[in-house]
């Protein structure tokens, strides 16, 4: 990562990253990604009364992105997890939609403009990467895939695709009703355990710093 965009980070954050020994080991388009995570930590302590984490590892491996954290609570592991996850779906080099693609035995995410490929065989490779592809699908949809607007937006589907995988293994009945978009994406949800709403915490801060 560029120095002078992770040292934007660490000042903003010197508390989470002040001890990380060897960096943020990742490209730059995930600039985004990692201040929506680290902001959306950082409220999580304060509004439930936590020390703030030490993230020991902030890292890109096979494709998507690892980060280690000296300490957590579900919110912040469904935080976590949803960033991992969209890190998956996000040009590692400049940030925009991309895909998880194997080149010359290297795993990564990239859009089309930076080496990324199109095509039918690159998506499939992408849909199974992280699930299983023998798990049951489940017949309900459990997050909308439009905004009360109107909005078909990718990552209210890459969320649905990750909290379906979570409530299938633990037989939770979670499903939001509508989403409204705008400043950030809001979720009429029930049945939302501590984990499922740091996923879409995640999702709505993210979104709120892709949007025009
Ligand atoms: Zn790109």
């Amino acid at each position: 990562m560029n120095d002078l965009i992770q040292d934007g980070l660490l000042a903003r954050y010197p508390e989470i990253l002040g001890s990380l020994a060897d960096g943020i080991q990742c490209d730059d388009g995930w600039l985004d990604l990692l201040d929506a995570l680290f902001d959306e930590i950082t409220r999580q302590c304060m509004s439930v009364g936590i020390p703030l984490p030490r993230a020991r590892k902030v890292k890109e491996k096979t494709g998507s992105l690892r980060c280690y954290l000296s300490s957590k609570d579900d919110f912040i592991v469904g935080l976590v997890q949803m960033a991992e996850e969209i890190s998956g779906r996000t040009c590692e080099v400049c940030g925009e939609a991309g895909v998880m693609d194997v080149q010359d035995n290297v795993v990564q995410v990239r859009c089309l403009l930076h080496g990324g490929r199109s095509g039918a065989d690159r998506n499939r490779m992408t849909t199974i990467w992280r699930f299983d592809p023998n798990r049951p699908a489940s017949l309900v949809r459990r997050v909308p895939g439009t905004t009360e607007e109107g909005a078909e937006l990718w990552v209210l589907d890459l969320l649905n695709e990750v909290a379906d995988d979570y409530c299938v293994k633990r037989a939770t009945g979670f499903r939001a009703n509508a989403v409204r978009g705008g400043d950030g994406l809001r979720f009429d949800a029930a049945n939302a355990d501590q984990r499922l709403q740091g996923m879409m915490a995640m999702t709505s801060a993210f979104w709120k710093r892709r949007s025009p």
